[in-house]
């Protein structure tokens, strides 16, 4: 293989907090190893349009703390098809762009894996998604971020809720995962998060009810994730406004707010070291994985793990929350 001298870098579909400090580590250490760097824009569909920049070091400069990103991101239909991506390949090559960074969730990096063995050229996937839902890592670029906007949220809540004796459902997001939601509501002292994992297995307004809402408490906060699964928070406010009329219910629906704000310590850290370690795994020849940190150590995982394996919430976390609301 010859020698490789350029890569490029893109993010894409949902945007997360700390996607910017991943760009900058991504680019200075490409750069710091004698590699050229090519920014490429508004995700898979700039390597289809061609809308492409060389970036130096100045152009990272300054961006750490920003929320978004400065390569903007999209979701690109035309690369779901083999002619989109023949023509991003061909972009590649006009470009002289022997490998892809792509910074992304599950879908961004699904597409990565089906590029990558269609045109044999090496990609590398850094998990950045608020939802924290890619198997492999313990955490991803954005979700500490999210988890914190949320907490905000929900103090702000407790304060109205308790002054009007109110049952709150506030709705976070997180996809088919209920990370945000259960972190959240340990963290928030919410009375109880409602997760598409045990959509299936139990009546979680039921349980909620029972254990829950009875008790001499003057507010409880209820989470739920954003979900086909769990129907979101619109479905348990009227269920409870039909089944128990008695109760004061209402809904908040948080989302965007999510997905934006200055990145925590811990996402720019680990976007940091998730950046070094895209390249350093380019150089030893690695390809076709994503980035992670487990137990603190980065890890490369095999990009066919890292999307199709569901995440396991820890049942430690359950009983946490559960002890904890009384
Ligand atoms: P996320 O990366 O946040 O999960 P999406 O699921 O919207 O976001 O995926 C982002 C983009 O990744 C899509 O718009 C598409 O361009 C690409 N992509 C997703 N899934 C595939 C796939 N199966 N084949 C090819 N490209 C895909």
């Amino acid at each position: 293989m010859e020698r490789m001298k350029c890569i490029g870098i893109l993010t894409s579909g949902g945007d997360a907090p700390g996607m910017n400090a991943a760009i900058r580590a991504v680019t200075r250490s490409a750069i710091y190893n004698g590699l050229r760097v090519k920014g490429i824009y508004r995700g898979y569909k700039g390597l289809i349009t061609g809308e492409i920049k060389e970036f130096k070091t100045e152009n990272v400069s300054n961006i750490i703390q920003q929320g978004g990103t400065i390569l903007k991101t999209a979701r690109c239909e035309e690369f779901h098809t083999p002619e989109g991506r023949k023509i991003a390949y061909e972009t590649m090559q006009r470009e002289e762009i022997d490998a892809l960074i792509v910074i992304g969730g599950d879908g961004s990096l699904t597409g990565a894996r089906i590029f990558a063995q269609e045109y044999d050229v090496p990609c590398i996937g850094l998990p950045g998604t608020i939802d924290n839902d890619l198997f492999g890592t313990d955490t991803t670029i954005g979700y500490d971020t999210a988890l914190n906007t949320i907490l905000d949220a929900v103090d702000k809540i407790r304060d109205t809720a308790s002054s009007h004796e109110r049952l709150f459902f506030v709705e976070v997001m997180g996809r088919d995962a209920g990370f945000l939601a259960l972190n959240g509501a340990i963290a928030g002292g919410a009375e109880a998060a409602i997760i598409p994992e045990f959509s299936t297995e139990v009546d979680q307004l039921e349980e909620f009810i029972k254990n829950g809402f009875r008790k001499s408490k003057n507010s409880s906060i209820v989470l739920v994730a954003e979900s086909k699964h769990t129907g979101g928070a619109m479905h348990y406010a009227e269920r409870v406004k039909n089944e128990y009329p008695q109760y004061d219910v209402r809904v908040i629906i948080l989302g965007h707010i999510q997905r934006g704000g200055r990145p925590t310590s811990h996402d720019r850290i680990i976007a940091s070291r998730m950046g070094v370690a895209s390249i350093e795994a380019l150089m030893e020849g690695q390809r076709n994985i994503m980035v992670g940190i487990e137990d603190n150590k980065i890890v490369y995982v095999p990009f066919a793990k890292a999307v199709k394996k569901n995440k396991p919430i820890d049942e430690e976390l359950l009983t946490v929350l559960k002890e904890l609301s009384i």
